[in-house]
């Protein structure tokens, strides 16, 4: 069995859209924007609009979905202005996401902005607890997603997404997202099969690997420890191949959705030429 691949779709020209951009290049899985990712606010959705998405939806075999967040939010933000924005911002997406009937939305932790790793984690814990507070019945989950860990951003440790979980009491809405390139940029040696192995051994010992429910296949333009977020696209980038080819046969990720978010190329054929790629490690 090997695990529903896919790509991250966009949804210009309305959210259902995304399901005739995926079955284009092949995708078992999307990942997609709920609204425009550097507005605090979209619009509000309406019947017509989740009702044309959960048709499309049903139309393409209901492949597993994603959501991601916008980059706007920063839930350990210092200025409490931004933070409320980014505390509400975040429960308008799990909001959109409950409508549309998307179960995960992915976000980024935050960033400390210089109040220290300790501080930023306990904000970001509070920041999800408020949210959670806001939406007391929304099935969707919340993955936080391992990042690079450029400047002050947290998360590039598997165990301050530990500890981010285990500080807040919504935990049980809480899963993981893992990112190839994060984790290379952070540190983690993802190019082989022997450091993908070690990798996963310290998610189980961390967060535990039946938390991870999506992942993020991307090369590295940057070198490993880098801390640089600039993803690659697959063979193109500092990632060896045996680390893809070791991930997309772990059996204990065989269920989890796995998305490319790799550069579209002058062609936009990026994505569909990835899935290619990542199939033939198969
Ligand atoms: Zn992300």
């Amino acid at each position: 069995m090997s695990p529903p691949l896919g790509a991250h779709v966009s949804v210009a020209g309305g959210l259902a859209r995304a399901f005739e951009r995926g079955r284009a290049i092949g995708c078992d899985a999307l990942q997609l924007f709920v609204k425009s990712p550097s507005q605090w606010r979209g619009r509000p959705l309406g019947a017509e609009e989740t009702g044309a998405f959960r048709t499309e939806w049903a139309a393409s075999g209901r492949p597993p979905l994603l959501a991601h967040a916008a980059y706007l939010i920063n839930l350990a933000a210092t200025d409490a202005e931004i933070l409320g924005r980014s505390r509400a911002a975040l429960a308008d997406e799990a909001g959109r996401c409950a409508e549309l009937g998307v179960p995960a939305l992915v976000v980024h932790p935050g960033a400390h902005l210089g109040a220290g790793e300790a501080a930023g984690l306990a904000a970001v814990a509070a920041s999800l607890d408020a949210v959670a507070g806001e939406l007391a019945h929304c099935p969707t989950r919340i993955l936080l997603e391992l990042t690079a860990g450029q400047g002050s951003v947290l998360g590039s440790r598997l165990e301050q997404l530990a500890e981010i979980r285990a500080r807040a009491a919504c935990r049980d809405r809480l899963a993981i997202c893992l990112d190839t390139c994060h984790a290379f940029a952070a540190g983690y040696e993802v190019g082989t099969a022997a450091g993908v192995e070690e990798f996963l051994a310290e998610v189980e010992r961390t967060v535990g690997l039946g938390l991870v429910e999506g992942l993020h296949l991307n090369d590295s333009a940057g070198e490993r420890g880098s801390r640089r977020d600039r993803h690659a696209s697959i063979g193109a980038g500092r990632i060896g191949l045996a680390g893809f080819r070791r991930l997309l046969a772990e059996p204990r990720l065989a269920s989890v959705p796995m998305v490319v978010e790799t550069p579209l190329g002058d062609d936009e054929l990026g994505h569909a030429r990835d899935l290619e790629r990542l199939r033939g490690l198969l």
